[in-house]
């Protein structure tokens, strides 16, 4: 079953057009990348999937048409946005942020065991759960705000540059995780990513976008064989 279907998606920034004919398609439980150069579209095509962004186009999620829903309303069907920059809350404790993620929420037993999976799924949350959230280290700030989307026990979930400004091993960390939390939950994901050898460890697909257009869309294994990607996304 298709979870979410984008088809020709347009997006504005005052009079400057940035998605030209965006489209994509993500099964249930499946997880696709979006893969381009700076300024191709991949943030805006993640905003006008969770309604920060106006769309033209059409954005079905589950069934529903939600092209020009709020953000809040988006969020309430079950699509948690992971932004690039990670917007957590500096002034509150890494527990509070986890909490923050669960505001809708009214079970307090699976509130606190979906606490303890995010710990368990990124260990050195443990020892920060009392620090605030300004304090971590660019990785615990990036594993945080994972945790926080997991909290409001969502079905979709949409990774911006979940890499950006990490160590390679610390990215690497953070995909790992990212991955388990795939195969254990079940969540479906949209994942943009500048660097596309960590995007293939986690997506089953991916489409490159340029100037706000899809040029070339395929499976990871059939995209990790062109010449092409290799070329501009894989460093040879
Ligand atoms: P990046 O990796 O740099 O974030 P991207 O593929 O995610 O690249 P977008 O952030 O979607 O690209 O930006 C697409 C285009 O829109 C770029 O040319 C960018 O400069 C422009 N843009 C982004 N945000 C705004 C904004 N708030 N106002 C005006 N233009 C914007």
């Amino acid at each position: 079953m298709t979870l979410l279907e984008l088809t020709d998606v347009t997006a504005f920034y005052g009079p400057v057009q940035v998605l030209d004919a965006v489209s994509l398609s993500v099964p249930d439980g499946g997880a696709v990348g979006i893969l381009g150069a700076n300024g191709a579209g991949k943030t805006t095509t993640l905003r006008a999937i969770s309604g920060t962004v106006r769309a033209g186009g059409s954005i079905v999620f589950d069934g529903k048409d939600i092209r020009g829903l709020r953000p809040d309303q988006v969020a309430g069907l079950g699509i948690a946005h992971v932004p690039e920059g990670r917007g957590t809350l500096g002034d509150l404790t890494v527990r509070e942020n986890l909490r923050v993620g669960a505001y809708k929420r009214k079970d307090r037993k699976g509130i606190q065991s979906d606490i303890d999976y995010c710990i368990d799924l990124f260990p050195q949350l443990k020892e920060r759960i009392k620090s605030n959230a300004s304090a971590l280290s660019g990785g615990e700030q990036q594993m945080l705000a994972v945790g926080r989307a997991i909290m409001s026990k969502p079905r979709l979930l949409l990774l911006d540059e979940a890499s950006l400004g990490l160590a390679p091993s610390t990215a690497k960390t953070v995909y790992e995780a990212i991955r388990r939390l795939r195969i254990e939950s079940g969540i479906a994901m949209v994942v943009v990513e500048q660097n596309a050898n960590l995007a293939f460890t986690l997506v089953d697909s991916a489409t490159v976008l340029e100037t706000g257009r899809n040029v070339l869309t395929g499976s990871s294994a059939e995209l990790k064989g062109m010449d092409e990607i290799r070329r501009a996304y894989l460093g040879g």
